[in-house]
């Protein structure tokens, strides 16, 4: 947790042009900034930043928000990560409020460790580009198999000595401790002595989401090799191999860009996709496809596309693999290289072009394919097409969404030539099982037993009101410390000022009234609060409030005002402003809010009624009526209002 006073300070500092031009090169456009979007793709910019409002907001996607929000959103961090990323930004040092004794020591232990593989990646690439050894075999063994002196740069890949301790002593030289070192897997104790667990290999640091190095992969060289050709650093308090993707710090925008991700198996092939402009690629690194991985991915896409290898037998055992993709509800695709060919070999035979060309055209549906490659051997075997229908229903049963499996269901029974209810009554029956092993986990509609028929207890949550409630909001923001009305008290002649605030907040509470999204009713509940202790509050503190959910409604609405002030001054024509009909437009307001209000309370009063004709419960009945003849009469009176104002 990092303090309140921690929080002021990065926020204060966080200059939003200077946050976003990081990443986005911006132009001055009159009082704001303008740039292409980095969350959609686009030819002319729409991607305004307000340097006065603190904001920015995409006028073709519709992303908006403040500069935390933007780094959350652009680099795929949570509230507090962000904000540590703008303190390193701005040398701001962080406080965490407490922690205990035992998390302390564990987040040092983490970030000890970090510090010992950021080290090690650097003595690795210092190793293969500037040692004789390093040159002589490991840059040999990188330019032999085409590779680009910036694409191993970008990859940070280095060499580890044939001298099997001398990683692990100059590690110690330069007072790194031995601790450390064996628990990053880097070095292996052995009674008085220290070894090196990669000796003689080219090194693939393998990054977290945000770049730091967690682990490492380490390929052997010599031929005659006793040992495994890959070696992968073991689990470590830093390093979860179930839980990495190798290649994602160097992909991640990528992904976001092409809405896709590749997945290949090996280091070199991410690297090979990359020197073909494919950069939203990434490998499991040899393990196959956790769900820890597949949520990494999800992220950032909900679109996966599989490379393989054209090895029918390798393409069998890995499919099974697959459903846990499905699972997840993504959308899964596969690409089959042709015969012999790896992505690495098969992108440094073709030109970019038509290497990404054959991307685009042999991608086929996962079931799809699936289905083709298990119909060919089972075609004249009838036990074998037993199999591979229970086979490919298990692949249609996992998938979340219905509409997704109706799709599936239709084309595998042509594919399969098996009528389409035999397919749905064993999916059906495969899900069905699936929710008894495992109750709460993909409750699709048509898994729960079907209910009787019964009147709703209560009706929560109208969807009109929510357009009412952000209406209040969005008036208390912009005009919540402007003048309402002024009055001479007739006593002693004083002149009495109410503000949009004080009016609106005396109107809500006087009748007691709630609000029912959560974010709208906090921001009230701050205006209330500061109303009543007669403070005035800035939308500022909105637009930066901790709540990432209140800075983006509150940025969205100062956004969208100043959207259609900018629509009028391009028009140079003259429109009355909302601030000069403050007068209607706030009453309006409150008038369409409690008329809201009361049509729920209708609705809620309908259903009690029912419940006490049942009941046979008479004095409740009768209470009942004579509170919705009141509720009607009242909103009778509030239409008439917003009626009578609208003619007038
Ligand atoms: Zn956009």
């Amino acid at each position: 947790m990092i303090d309140r006073p921690t929080i002021e300070r990065i926020l204060d500092a966080a200059q939003i042009v200077d946050v976003i031009q990081e990443f986005v090169p911006l132009k001055k456009r009159g009082v704001n900034y303008l740039g292409l979007c980095p969350f959609h793709n686009e030819k002319t910019p729409s991607f305004t930043v307000s340097p006065s409002k603190e904001i920015f907001k995409c006028f073709g996607c519709g992303k908006v928000g403040n500069a935390v929000n933007f780094i959350m959103e652009h680099e795929h961090l949570t509230y507090p990560e962000a904000l540590k990323f703008l303190a390193r930004k701005y040398h701001i040092e962080v406080f965490e409020k407490e922690l205990t004794q035992e998390e302390i020591e564990k987040q040092n232990e983490r970030e000890s460790l970090l510090v010992v593989t950021a080290y090690a990646a650097r003595q690795f690439s210092e190793n293969l580009f500037q040692s004789d050894e390093g040159m002589k075999v490991g840059l040999t063994y990188f330019k032999e198999r085409g590779f680009r002196q910036n694409t191993l740069k970008k990859f940070e890949v280095g060499y580890s000595f044939e001298k099997r301790d001398a990683f692990s002593k100059k590690a110690l030289d330069d007072g790194y401790k031995k601790d450390f070192l064996v628990k990053t897997g880097l070095s292996i104790s052995h009674e008085d002595h220290i070894f090196d667990r990669f000796s003689g290999r080219v090194m693939f640091p393998i990054h977290s989401l945000s770049g730091q190095v967690l682990g490492f992969g380490g390929r052997v060289l010599k031929t005659d090799a006793k040992t495994a050709k890959y070696l992968n650093s073991p689990e470590s308090e830093i390093y979860h191999k179930s839980r990495i993707l190798y290649g994602i710090f160097q992909a991640r925008k990528a992904i976001t860009q092409e809405d896709k991700c590749y997945l290949v198996e090996g280091y070199t092939d991410v690297m090979s996709l990359h020197e073909a402009n494919v950069e939203n690629v990434v490998a499991s690194s040899g393990t196959s496809l956790t769900q820890e991985q597949v949520r990494l991915i999800k992220r950032f896409t909900p679109n996966i596309t599989i490379l393989y290898d054209g090895d029918p037998a390798g393409i069998k055992a890995s499919i099974r693999g697959i459903d846990i993709v499905l699972e997840e509800g993504m959308n899964v695709k596969i690409v089959l290289l042709p015969d012999g060919e790896d992505p690495d070999s098969y992108s440094k035979k073709t030109s970019n072009e038509e290497f990404t060309r054959f991307l685009k055209e042999k991608e086929t549906d996962f079931i799809r394919f699936k289905t083709r490659l298990l119909l060919d051997e089972a075609a004249s075997d009838p036990v074998k097409k037993v199999n591979l229908i229970r086979d490919i229903v298990r692949s249609i049963a996992v998938i979340p969404e219905s509409i997704s499996r109706t799709v599936y269901i239709k084309e595998c029974s042509s594919l399969m030539e098996v009528p389409e209810a035999v397919l749905y009554h064993e999916v059906n029956k495969m899900r069905q099982q699936r929710s008894f092993q495992d109750r709460n986990k993909y409750p699709g509609p048509e898994d729960l037993p079907v209910p009787p028929p019964v009147i709703p207890k209560s009706v929560k949550h109208e969807v009109t009101t929510y357009v009412s409630e952000k209406e209040i909001v969005r008036l208390l923001l912009k005009f919540g410390s402007n003048e309402f009305e002024r009055k001479i008290r007739t006593e002693d002649g004083t002149e009495e000022v109410t503000t949009v605030a004080d009016y609106i907040v005396n109107e809500i509470i006087s009748d007691d009234l709630k609000f029912d999204d959560t974010v709208c009713g906090t921001i009230f509940e701050e205006f209330k609060f500061a109303t009543q202790q007669g403070i005035f509050i800035e939308d500022k503190v909105f637009i930066k409030h901790e709540d990432p959910m209140i800075s983006r409604l509150s940025a969205d609405i100062l956004a969208e005002s100043h959207q259609l002030s900018r629509i009028w001054k391009d028009k140079q024509t003259f429109v009355e402003t909302e601030d000069m009909k403050l007068r209607s437009v706030v009453p309006d307001a409150v008038l369409k809010f409690k008329g809201d209000k009361i049509k729920v309370r209708l609705k809620e009063i309908m259903t009690q009624l029912e419940e006490a004709v049942k009941e046979g419960d008479k004095d409740k009945v009768l209470a009942l009526q004579r509170k919705d003849q009141n509720l009607k009469a009242t909103l009778t009176l509030i239409s008439q209002q917003l009626g009578n104002r609208i003619l007038l």
